[in-house]
């Protein structure tokens, strides 16, 4: 599903954020990827979605080419994935319903089946009563669950996960892990940055730790780790 062989990636200004990184990730893996700030978390998830290009080395995700690959197919491996950011990233101006069933405006679904899949994913995390609601109208956790729904709708091959539960609550965080651990069991591929220790005790799921650049730990059921 993912397969990173040899990758660094050297920012303009020099900073060396991955170092020589080789991973394979298969496909049902729920993956976090653990590590002290700017050890290179960020710039790992941000490259499985084309937001950052590898400096070198190769990187394939879900069969696609990232490096070598043509603009025009670089939303056709963005469709198969399903991002999920720290802050959420709704349209403040959209519902509830509207923020979802944009993602699948993009991709031009008929309406019926549009109102059908947003309505199945607003149950997935339990916000079918609030679709009519705006962002600002919800808590933290509920617009991570709508950010949530979003990145389902479309039935990616992989979510990707940038600290989701950074700004939530524990308990908020557990409602989260829930879904999470939802789709996962439904086959799909999770991949989650996070620097929560306790979620990452308890799930007891892969983990690959991160250290300036360069990957020091990858267990298949591992813990967080000693860094702080
Ligand atoms: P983490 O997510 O683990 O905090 P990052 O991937 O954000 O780590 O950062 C890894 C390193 O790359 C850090 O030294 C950071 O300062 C640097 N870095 C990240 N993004 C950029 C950027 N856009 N330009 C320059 N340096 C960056
Ligand atoms: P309007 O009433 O102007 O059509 P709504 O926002 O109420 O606008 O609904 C837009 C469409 O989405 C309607 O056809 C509505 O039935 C449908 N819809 C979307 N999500 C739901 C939901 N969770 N429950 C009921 N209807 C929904």
């Amino acid at each position: 599903m993912i397969h990173m062989s040899n990758v660094s990636k050297i920012y303009e200004n020099g900073a060396v954020a991955l170092d020589g990184v080789d991973v394979d990730i298969e496909k049902g893996e729920f993956v976090f990827i653990v590590g002290a700030s700017g050890a290179g978390k960020s710039t790992f998830i941000k490259m499985l979605f084309r937001e950052e290009l590898p400096t070198s080395g190769v990187l394939t995700v879900n069969g696609h080419d990232v490096v070598n690959m043509s603009h025009k197919e670089v939303p056709y491996l963005r469709r198969g994935l399903g991002v999920i950011f720290q802050d959420y990233r709704l349209l403040p101006d959209k519902t509830v319903f509207e923020n979802v069933a944009f993602a699948m405006q993009v991709i031009e679904a008929p309406r019926r089946l549009m109102q059908r899949s947003v309505n199945a994913v607003l149950d997935v995390v339990g916000l079918r009563d609030k679709y009519n609601c705006f962002p600002a109208q919800l808590s933290g956790g509920e617009q991570q669950r709508v950010a949530i729904a979003r990145a389902i709708v479309n039935d990616p091959a992989i979510v990707i996960a940038d600290e989701p539960t950074g700004n939530l609550d524990p308990d908020t965080s557990w409602d989260i892990m829930d879904i999470f651990k939802r789709i996962n069991k439904a086959g799909t591929t999770i991949v989650m940055a996070t620097h929560d220790r306790t979620i990452v005790d308890t799930m007891k799921r892969r983990v690959i730790a991160i250290e300036d650049g360069h990957i020091v730990r990858d267990e298949l059921r591992g813990g967080y780790g000693y860094e702080a």
